[in-house]
């Protein structure tokens, strides 16, 4: 008798979601996880470690609330974005029964957050402009508790359409919760959807430090909603979901300081993104540059696998999507350096 076969029937079958950090590589320009290139200094109190830390540290609450222009009471902390998605499938979807709305190609995260809690998807694929199908998903929404959109969408880098997402949430009145995932939203703040949240009680949007505040590593993210929503998740929450370095870190990095960096980086990364997307449109390997509203940028090349093994055997570890529907041979690149993009373009610019 096997451990195995001791687990969850739905366990035993899942298959482990491919981060990036898990699919690996070997390399030494990492481009493959829309990390930031640095995280910048930070200091450390270590005088409180041997008490346990508030659930929803203040400082950090009301930063960030300040931050997204936002009550502290519209704000839950979380370790990362992702947890704040299960969360949000935790809190609102009956496992074995209800459904979750998702739009592919899209983040890996709704699907599988969805797997594990034995709560089913609803794919409504992206359609032709690579805009949410709005009407499809009016149509299904009362198969599902919660629509997942990704504004910049992730690997895609669309930004999702205000009318039709104005149109679902009147729809969505009563009926199922829209969540927009807003993780890279600094590189493009005036998309952001967060001045709907007074309006549409079923509104709810995600953030995190883990892009443009280049903190990957604390994993610390934020549910932007309601205060009925946020209520509701703080019933589920772990009661200690944000160690006290991380809440150190999250609270200096939402300073006023932290948030000149962290404009910074963004400013630079944006620059240096304008010009490898004018070096790859110029280039006669590349079939399409998709939008680049983050800090990445797909790439449909004339030769996807090949591109993406010259940059492997240069030490450059790319993320390839080329086996997910409508992405063959798109890959995609993480803005990183200036050096970084340098040894891109010569990868790409090579004798092949
Ligand atoms: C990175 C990312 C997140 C959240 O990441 P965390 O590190 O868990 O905060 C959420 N959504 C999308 C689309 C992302 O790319």
């Amino acid at each position: 008798m096997s451990i195995t076969a001791l687990a969850r029937a739905q366990v035993q079958a899942l298959t482990p979601y491919q981060s990036a950090r898990r699919i690996g590589g070997q390399g030494h320009i990492w481009l493959n996880a829309n990390e930031a290139a640095d995280s910048g200094d930070y200091t450390l109190d270590c005088a409180r470690l041997n008490r346990y830390p508030e659930c929803q540290p203040p400082m950090v609450i009301n930063r960030y609330a300040a931050y997204a222009g936002l009550n502290p009471e519209q704000v839950l902390a979380s370790r990362g974005g992702d947890e704040g998605i299960e969360l949000l499938i935790r809190t609102f979807c009956e496992p074995g029964k209800d459904q979750i709305l998702q739009c592919s190609p899209t983040y890996g995260m709704y699907a599988i957050s969805a797997e594990t809690n034995g709560v089913g998807i609803v794919d409504v694929p992206l359609n032709a402009d690579r805009q949410p199908d709005f009407d499809a998903i009016i149509g299904r929404l009362d198969e599902v508790k919660l629509v997942f959109l990704c504004s910049p969408n992730n690997p895609t880098g669309d930004l999702v359409d205000r009318a039709g997402l104005l149109r679902l949430l009147d729809a969505a009145r009563g009926r199922a919760l829209v969540v927009v995932d807003e993780a890279y939203i600094e590189f493009c703040p005036t998309a952001s959807q967060a001045s709907l949240l007074n309006e549409y009680a079923e509104l709810v949007i995600i953030r995190t430090l883990s892009k443009a505040f280049g903190l990957a590593g604390i994993r610390c993210g934020f549910t932007l909603a309601n205060p009925e929503v946020i209520g509701l998740l703080l019933k589920v929450i772990a009661p200690y979901p944000i160690p006290e370095p991380v809440a150190q870190i999250a609270a200096q990095a939402l300073s006023e300081e932290g948030l000149a960096r962290m404009q910074t980086r963004v400013d630079d990364i944006n620059r240096l993104k304008a010009e490898l997307v004018g070096k790859l449109a110029a280039s006669k390997q590349v079939r399409e540059v998709f939008a680049a509203n983050g800090n990445y940028v797909l790439v449909r090349f004339a030769e996807g696998a090949k591109l993406f093994a010259r940059m492997a055997t240069a030490g450059i570890i790319l993320r390839d999507f080329s086996s997910k529907p409508g992405l063959s041979d798109c890959i995609r690149i993480t803005i990183g350096q200036q050096a970084e993009m340098d040894a891109v373009l010569d990868v790409l610019q090579q004798e092949q």
